[in-house]
Order: C-alpha cells, then sequence, then structure tokens
C-alpha cells in the first residue's frame, strides 16, 4: 500500500488474492488493510492538507500536468495490468489508458481558475466567497474501470487542494497501485495521495467511517452506496454517489437502423455490460422491431468474445467469479421471465477457468420482469416493444434509477421533447456515451448525488467561505442591518 509517500505492508501482514479472470488464476497476493491503516492514511492526508491547500495552483497544476505525462509514458504497462486484473480487453484498455491524461490536464487547467463570487450587499460593504478544499477525501473505487474512476475523481480533489485516500475494489488493486508510483515520480508531497488496499468491510468501510474524512466520492452498488451515505452521515461528510442503472436505449421508427444497431451491442456488451450506463433496456418502436432484431442477431454473430490479450477480442469475461455466478443466476432469472432470442450460455471457444458469458438478448420482456428492473451489469439486454411515446417515458421513468438514456431517433422535435421528460442524469441523442472529463456525469433517482466531471464537479471538492467586509470603518455610520429582524 502507499502511506505519506512511503509503501508499506498492511499493519498485521495480511494479504489476500487477485485473480486474473479470464483464467480463474491468482497474479499476485495484495494487502489487506484494515482500519488501523486506514486510520494511518487518513492522519497522513490531515497532515498534508496543511500545506496542500495552501500550495499556488499553479504548482499543484504542474505536478497534476507531470502526472499525465507519466500516464502517458507508462500508458503500455498500466494498459496490461487493466487487463490482466480487470478482464478489460487489452485493445480498449489501450484506447482508454491513452485517454487518461485529458482528466489531468483538465483538472490542472482549472485549478488556478476556479473561485468563488462578490455578492451585491446593501451598504457600503464588499462582500464575496471563496471556495476552499474539504480537506481529505476518500476515494472508493469499484472494479469495472479502475483507473478511470479513480482518477476522475482525484483529479479535481487534487486540484482543488484536497488530499485523497483512495481504497480500490478489492478485485482490482493493481492499477491503483501503479498510479501511486507514478504520484510519487510526479513529486506530489508526502500524504496528498494514499492509496489502501483491502476488502470494503473493511477498509471501505473504516474510510467512509473516519472523521478525519470530510468528503467521500464513492462509485459502485447503490445498496453499497446507501451504506457509505450512512457512515459519511454520521460525521457529517460530504459524500457524492455514483450509484447503478437501468438505462433505456429507444429506438424510434425513423431512426438510422445500422448506427442504432450497433449501439444497442456497444449498449450492453461495451466491458461485458459492466458499465454503470449501460444501455440493458431496449426499447424497439413496433414498426422496426423485427427488423432490428435480426440485423441485431446478425451482428452479434460477429462479436469476438475470450482472450483479453488477443488482438481480435471485442469483449472480455467478467470481472470476478462472484459477479459471473450472479449474471448467470439473473440469465436463468431472464429464461423463466421472457423469451431468450440470442445467447445465454458460455462462449465455447474461451479458457476453462475464465469467467466469460455470451451476450444475451431476451424479447417478449414484460415492463416488471426482474431483468427488466435490476441492474445485472452483464452482457444482457431486455428488449420490449413500444408504440406510444407517452406510454413509453411512463415505463422508462417506473423505475428507481435515472442515470442515462440514449434516443435514436432522427425527428430533432421529438427526440428532444422526449429528453426533456426522461428522468435521468444524462441522455445521449444518436450517439452512443463516450465519458469526458468536461461534461457533468451522474444520475437522478437512486442513481446518485453529485456529478462526476465538468465544472460540476468543482461543488463536490470544495465548501462555500462568506467573507464579508464593512468599508465604513465605523460602525455608527453602517445603518443597513440596524433593522435586520435579530
Ligand atoms: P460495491 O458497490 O459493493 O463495491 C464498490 C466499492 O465499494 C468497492 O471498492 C468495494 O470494496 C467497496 N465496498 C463494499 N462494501 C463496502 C462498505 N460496506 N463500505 C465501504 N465500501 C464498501 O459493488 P460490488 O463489487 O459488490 O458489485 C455489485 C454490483 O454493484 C454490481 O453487480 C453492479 O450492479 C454494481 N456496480 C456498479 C458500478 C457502477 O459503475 N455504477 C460499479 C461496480 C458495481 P470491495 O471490492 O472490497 O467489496
Amino acid at each position: 500500500m502507499y502511506i505519506n509517500g512511503r509503501w508499506t505492508p498492511a499493519h498485521n501482514g495480511a494479504t489476500f488474492p487477485t485473480v486474473e479472470p479470464s483464467t480463474g488464476s491468482t497474479i499476485t497476493e495484495v494487502p489487506r488493510g484494515n482500519a488501523v491503516d486506514i486510520d494511518a492514511a487518513v492522519r497522513a492526508a490531515e497532515r498534508a492538507a496543511v500545506s496542500w491547500q495552501f500550495t499556488d495552483a499553479v504548482a499543484r497544476a504542474a505536478m497534476l500536468r507531470r502526472l499525465a505525462e507519466l500516464v502517458t509514458e507508462n500508458a503500455d504497462e498500466l494498459a496490461s495490468i487493466e487487463a490482466m486484473d480487470s478482464g478489460h480487453y487489452l485493445a480498449k484498455a489501450r484506447e482508454l489508458v491513452a485517454a487518461l491524461p485529458l482528466w489531468l490536464e483538465y483538472w490542472a487547467g482549472a485549478a488556478d481558475k476556479i473561485g468563488g463570487r462578490t455578492i451585491a450587499v446593501p451598504g457600503n460593504k464588499l462582500s464575496f466567497t471563496l471556495l476552499e478544499p474539504l480537506g481529505v477525501t476518500a476515494h472508493i473505487i469499484p472494479w469495472n474501470y479502475p483507473l478511470l474512476i479513480l482518477i476522475r475523481s482525484v483529479a479535481p480533489a487534487l486540484a482543488l487542494g484536497n488530499t485523497c485516500v483512495v481504497k480500490p475494489a478489492e478485485d482490482t488493486s493493481l492499477s491503483a497501485l501503479k498510479f501511486a508510483e507514478l504520484v510519487h515520480e510526479a513529486g506530489l508531497p508526502d500524504g496528498v495521495f494514499n492509496v489502501v488496499t483491502g476488502y470494503g468491510e473493511e477498509a471501505g468501510a473504516a474510510l467512509a467511517a473516519h472523521p478525519g474524512v470530510r468528503g467521500i466520492t464513492f462509485t459502485g452498488s447503490t445498496e453499497t452506496g446507501r451504506e457509505v451515505a450512512r457512515l459519511g452521515g454520521q460525521h457529517i461528510a460530504q459524500v457524492n454517489l455514483e450509484l447503478g442503472g437501468k438505462s433505456p436505449l429507444v429506438v424510434f421508427p425513423d431512426a438510422a437502423l445500422d448506427d442504432a444497431v450497433e449501439v444497442a451491442v456497444q449498449g450492453f456488451c461495451s466491458r461485458a455490460g459492466q458499465v454503470c450506463v449501460a444501455g440493458s433496456r431496449l426499447f424497439l418502436h413496433e414498426e422496426i422491431a423485427d427488423r432490428f432484431l435480426e440485423m441485431l442477431v446478425a451482428r452479434l454473430e460477429m462479436a469476438e468474445v475470450g482472450d483479453p490479450f488477443d488482438e481480435n477480442t471485442q469483449m472480455g469475461p467478467l470481472a470476478s467469479k462472484k459477479h459471473y455466478d450472479r449474471v448467470r443466476e439473473y440469465i436463468e432469472i431472464g429464461k423463466q421471465e421472457a423469451r431468450l432470442l440470442y445467447g445465454g450460455g458460455r462462449p465455447s471457444q474461451t479458457a476453462r477457468g475464465g469467467f466469460f458469458v455470451e451476450p444475451t438478448v431476451f424479447v417478449d420482456v414484460p415492463k416488471d420482469a426482474r431483468i427488466a428492473r435490476e441492474e445485472i451489469f452483464g452482457p444482457v439486454t431486455a428488449v420490449m416493444r413500444w408504440s406510444s411515446v407517452d406510454d413509453l417515458i411512463a415505463t422508462i421513468n417506473d423505475s428507481e434509477y435515472g442515470l442515462f438514456a440514449v434516443l435514436w431517433c432522427q425527428d430533432i422535435t421529438n427526440a428532444l421533447d422526449t429528453a426533456k421528460r426522461l428522468q435521468v442524469g444524462a441522455v445521449m441523442i444518436n450517439d452512443w456515451f463516450g465519458e469526458l472529463p468536461m461534461a457533468p456525469h451522474g444520475g437522478h433517482k437512486q442513481s446518485g448525488v453529485g456529478r462526476e466531471e465538468g465544472l460540476e464537479a468543482v461543488h463536490g471538492y470544495t465548501q462555500v467561505k462568506h467573507i464579508g467586509i464593512n468599508l465604513d470603518r465605523s460602525l455608527a455610520k453602517s445603518t443597513d442591518w440596524a433593522g435586520a429582524p435579530l
């Protein structure tokens, strides 16, 4: 682990294995940190926060830019680690790692441009706000995009003067540890960035509950997010939650079908469906539904599922055995609730110990089926037909989730009218989700609170201080507050 600028085992020497999901074999042992190690990391981050918050924003930005360069220089190794440890196929992992410096550069650029505002109070006074860092921020990371999700939250936190303690997911600790090596090389002071590996119920819960933590950013399941918010609430930490989804992908009768089919496949097969914005509910207008499904099946027959290190692979395994079992269980539930059109099994050409699942399409899915309402987080989609826009919107909004939606529609008035009425945090029209540092990302309802990315993320890593000055130099002259009802 990386605490206070030093490499350290867990205080009691405990470790746990991290497993390669494409083979099921152990890669290495990782320290099993617990509350004692978390306490050491938070205390180091508290000490470092005193000077980091007053370090010139320009100097903080320079370190983030150096870090961005180091990510680029180490891109091959970082991509291989993600492919081996999380099952992300190598070609995609390389694309993703190549994009990561954008997040560090965006927030390096923002560091000296974010500020408060002046306020037009009555009287001869000056009134303004300062945006100040929170102090120690906790970052609890999931296993689907380990490095992206780490960088997208620590980049604004650090740029805005906070210090960080990161708890990676137990299945995917390795890229966070490699990133810590780069942080060290970039010259960030000791204690500004710390990584404690371990289990969620031990290290993660201890981090969320630590009274020294002033802000928590969590990405993962709604259930765990609720627990993290409860733990953070006990010491009134500011909490950002980016949680689950059951995102709709809607195809209108006038849609460009070739593109819509491609995006539908991306929607539920990208990262083997382990994406918060996965388009796991596919709503097809009845006029084009039959043709669309024929095209979808033809496209899926060409999908290459297999070894993440094979250059032809387009979809790798699920990230862990536990998650594989969960997705397989949902497929069995789906067989009871709807008609299996495609997939449902294990791709024959994949390694025996690996956690592979075929792209799976269920049709004739009732809108109250579990596979139509619950987040599966695997390469599984539930197809429903629609004819009335009002019914469509009512069905989509009748969900505890509200993260994201895709509309495939040429008529821009129809598209915008629908977008306006959906209870979700983002809508893409004739496009697929491309996560970017400058566009806000987050959910409505049980999909979360707060925003990652975009200038909206500033609120998650700062607090407001109001400063007022009486410019009259004499209280006697200042009459405007005298009549205030106190
Ligand atoms: P979790 O939400 O439980 O895990 C996310 C992170 O939280 C991990 O670092 C985990 O650690 C940590 N954690 C777990 N329990 C606690 C706790 N009590 N206190 C603090 N931190 C904790 O997700 P799972 O890995 O269990 O996946 C379950 C489901 O969550 C998936 O099937 C999917 O539906 C959803 N999910 C959604 C994601 C998204 O992007 N929105 C990402 C990942 C999952 P550890 O790994 O050690 O358990």
